[in-house]
Formats: C-alpha cells, structure tokens, sequence
C-alpha cells in the first residue's frame, strides 16, 4: 500500500532580526537559515519517518532542487515531483529576540501543478492506496474526484484553512483531519458540527488537550488525552501527527492505535526545534518514555 500526497514543498528561510520591520522599514536581518518546509512536505517526511511509502506529488522550481534531494534522503518518493518554471515556493519568516514572528508566502511551484502531472502519478495508485492533500497546493478538487474514481482513501487536512476550499472537496472526502479553531470555522460556514460532516472519519486535534476522532458512521466518539511533555517549539506538530495518522491507517491499524502512535510522535515533536529535519522516526517514538 502507498500513501499519495499533493503537497506543498517549501523554503521555509528564517530570519533573525531585532525587532520586526514597519511599514517602509529597512531591516538588517541578523542571521539566515535554510529549512525544508511546507505542509506537504512535512506530512511526507512524517508518514515516510512512520514506515509508509509515500509517494510526493508536487512541484518546485530549479531553486528547489535540494528540497527534493533532502525529501529523499528523508525516505520519500520523489519521482512525482515535477520541476516548473516557477519558482519554489517558500516562506520569509522574520524572527525577534522574543519569538514573535512575522511570515510571508509566496505559493510558486506550488500552485504549478498540472492535471495531466497529477494524472500521470495518479494512474499508478492502487485501489485502497491513500490520497492526502492539504490546502497549499492547486489542482484539489481534480485530485480528489481522480482519488475518488481510482478507489483511494480520499484524506484531507484543512489546513491552512479556507471555507471555500474545504467545501469543494468536502463530498469526496473518506477522512478529515483539523484543529479545533479550524473545526469551529468550518461548523460557521456549514453550520454542521464534526460528527455531521458528510464524511466517515473525523479527528479534531486540540494541541496540548490531545484530540476527538468521530466515526461518523456509528456516531461513536473517543478523546485521546496528549502526553504531558515540556514543549519548546510546536510548528509540525500538526503535520507530524496526521503523517503518523496515515502511516497507521495505510498499515491497517485500528484508527484508535494510529492515533496513539500519532500522540507520541507529535508530543517528540513538540520537545525539539525545527521542523521536517527533527521529526522522529518510528524506532524514536516505540521507544519513548513518556
Ligand atoms: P500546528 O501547530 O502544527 O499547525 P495543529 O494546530 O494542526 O498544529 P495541534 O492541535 O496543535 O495541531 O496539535 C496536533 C497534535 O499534536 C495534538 O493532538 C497533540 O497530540 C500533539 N501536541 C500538540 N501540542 C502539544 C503539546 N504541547 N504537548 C503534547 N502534545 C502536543
């Protein structure tokens, strides 16, 4: 079985400033580093770290070509990325001594993604292969009909959010993933709360407060408390978990014993700087104390 992911792949380059700039201000920055990054792309690392073979759909430009060669070297399955005239998609993060963050993001390859691109890797996805996607990515709705009529197991995590974006491919989706900000913006616009959406498995993630999975079929909903860690750095928590979340269902666990693993992955996550570079392998999270 394969995990298929539309996902973005981004140049996440941090910037230490000393304070964040104004409207008209020239800033020296301080310092620069370079990160892998996306949603996308973390997902895949995540699922890949977790054992699954996940096959990466998605685009960058020649500036991009070590993210492609990082995201192999991390396990994934590259071939489907294509290489566009635009450039790479990244995100300019300005960072202050305090933490606070200012961020900019420019979608590039990511927004390049061409029909006969995606049907091209689609063709080869197997029935009962997962599809998942995120909301960084263009081409959404073709890959979810396409996932839909190949038989896959259609996922989305609603993220980041946009009304409009979850509802187009609301009707085709099998699981749905969101945080409970996201969830309550989404039941605004539908009017439907999780365990009303038109689709079989729901998990809300609550951050510290762990997570909801409800079985939409039998009306049945579990709470997974999160581990109690000291956290320092929570960016890819998120990703970390719904790529560990998939990584289980594409193993055939029982989505309670998906989520599990998922909750002590993303509580490693939380305890270390960084993000696609420090997610946790399966062999680091089996053998965690928490
Ligand atoms: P992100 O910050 O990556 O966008 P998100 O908003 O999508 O994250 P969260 O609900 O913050 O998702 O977190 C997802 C999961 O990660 C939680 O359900 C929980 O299992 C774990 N997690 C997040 N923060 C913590 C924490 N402080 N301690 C332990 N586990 C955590």
């Amino acid at each position: 079985m394969a995990i298929w992911n539309l996902g973005s792949i981004n140049a996440d380059m941090v910037y230490a400033v000393p304070h964040l700039p104004g409207p008209g201000e020239t800033l020296a920055a301080t310092e620069l580093s370079q990160f892998l990054g996306g949603k996308g792309a973390n997902m895949s690392v995540a699922a890949a770290r977790a054992g699954a073979h996940v096959c990466h759909i998605g685009a960058v430009g020649a500036d991009g070509r070590w993210a492609v060669d990082r995201l192999t070297e991390y396990g994934v399955d590259t071939r489907q990325i294509a290489e566009v005239s635009a450039p790479t998609g990244h995100a300019i993060i300005a960072v202050e001594a305090s933490g606070e963050n200012q961020i900019l993001l420019f979608a590039g390859a990511n927004h390049a993604i061409t029909t006969d691109q995606l049907g091209q890797a689609m063709s080869q996805a197997g029935a009962g292969d997962i599809l998942v996607l995120q909301n960084e990515t263009n081409a959404q709705v073709e890959a979810v009909k396409m996932g839909r009529e190949l038989g896959l197991k259609v996922c989305y995590a609603a993220a980041p959010f946009d009304a409009d974006a979850v509802q187009a491919v609301l009707p085709y989706l099998d699981f749905l993933i969101l945080n409970e900000v996201e969830a309550a913006q989404l039941q605004e616009a539908t009017g439907m709360a999780p365990q009303d959406l038109p689709v079989a498995q729901v998990i809300v993630t609550f951050g510290a407060d762990g997570a909801r999975y409800f079985d939409t079929n039998t009306g049945e909903n579990q709470v997974f408390p999160a581990f109690k860690v000291k956290a320092v750095d929570t960016t890819g928590a998120g990703d970390t978990f719904t790529g560990y979340v998939l990584a289980g269902m594409d193993r055939g666990l029982p989505m309670p014993q998906a989520i599990s693993q998922a909750m002590r992955a993303a509580a490693i996550m939380v305890t270390r700087h960084g993000t696609a570079d420090v997610i946790p392998d399966l062999k680091d999270v089996q053998d965690a104390i928490l």
